[in-house]
């Protein structure tokens, strides 16, 4: 048996950062059917939409709906995604339905503008304010850094530069700050020591690992960041997501993939892992198509006692190549 270690948050970003990247529109009842499901499997931490504009993303036009339909429990976070003052004026009208919001910027220039149409200072400045009037709300506020750890446009983004962003955020009020690697540029001796830097420069602010699956280094990546020291986490269920660069980029790091890790190296989430894995079976059947995800291949890890079988699993026939 693993040794008991500490607890680490997940926040579920599949609603958003997965449904977002579809090439089809999803139902609007059947986002608030895969919401509810997740909001049961005892994550704590949901992202359930975002408030861009719907011509930008159709795919999320229906945030609203899906954020006033959906029932989910008290001791469930909820969190929309902010991009600038008019985001948060549409979500307010919703301000009973959230208890957080994130706000985003790239810690790249080309990839700001690419993603959001302003420079890097212009985002800071716009971002600040909306910061506070969210605080006067008596929101929680996280800021989420995009291709912090490479862009796909510039290339290298020098972590100084990354965590001067950050420090940013936080004197405006954020209390969390996520790290993206957007693109899936990260590796795993470049995270653990991002993550050194990070908690010596930002002590006291929660520090989030996004990572995306891109290149297959996500879950060696959140190893690398746990390593750290980090506990903070936001993956996307049945593998999700994606961004527009590279063109045909897989998702974020499945959660299910995520959770079932953790689990076998001891640290508890309080999540039902096969529930989580319904829900994923859930939008793959929805979306017709096989998702990234490890763990909707091959199921949970079960430990057989020795000399017995797992039920089902045979070789063929034949078969004595297998390494
Ligand atoms: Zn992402």
């Amino acid at each position: 048996m693993p040794a008991a270690q500490d607890l680490v948050r997940i926040r579920e970003v599949g609603p958003r950062d997965g449904f977002q990247n579809e090439p089809e529109v999803i139902d609007t009842a059947d986002k608030v059917r895969l919401v509810e499901m997740l909001a049961r499997t005892g994550l704590r931490r949901l992202e359930v939409t975002s408030f861009v504009r719907a011509d930008v993303i159709p795919q999320l036009a229906d945030g609203p709906e899906v954020l006033r339909e959906a029932e989910i429990p008290d001791d469930v976070a909820v969190s929309v995604l902010v991009p600038n003052e008019r985001g948060l004026d549409d979500a307010l009208a919703l301000r009973e339905r959230f208890s957080d919001i994130n706000v985003f910027l790239s810690a790249s220039e080309t990839h700001n503008r690419e993603n959001v149409n302003r420079s890097v200072a212009e985002s800071l400045t716009g971002l600040e304010a909306v910061i506070a009037q969210a605080r006067e709300e008596g929101l929680r506020c996280e800021g989420v850094i995009s291709v912090a750890f490479g862009c796909p446009y510039e290339g290298e983004v020098p972590p100084a530069a990354v965590f001067a962003i950050a420090e940013r955020l936080v004197a405006a009020g954020c209390e969390e700050i996520a790290f993206g690697d957007t693109t899936g540029m990260a590796n795993p001796a470049q995270v653990r020591e991002f993550f050194g830097e990070a908690f010596e420069r930002l002590g006291g602010v929660e520090l989030t690992a996004h990572f995306h699956n891109t290149r297959g280094q996500g879950l060696a990546n959140a190893f690398a960041a746990l390593e750290a020291g980090v506990r903070s986490f936001e993956a996307s269920f049945g593998e999700l997501g994606g961004c527009p660069v590279p063109r045909g980029a897989t998702g974020n790091v499945a959660t299910e993939d995520l959770v079932s890790m953790l689990h076998e190296m001891g640290h508890p989430t309080e999540i039902d892992l096969p529930a989580l894995l319904d829900c994923a079976r859930e939008a793959q059947r929805l979306l017709g198509r096989p998702l990234g995800s490890h763990l909707l291949s091959a199921g949970p890890v079960v430990w057989h006692g020795r000399g017995a079988s797992p039920p089902g699993l045979t070789f063929p026939t034949g078969c004595t190549g297998n390494t």
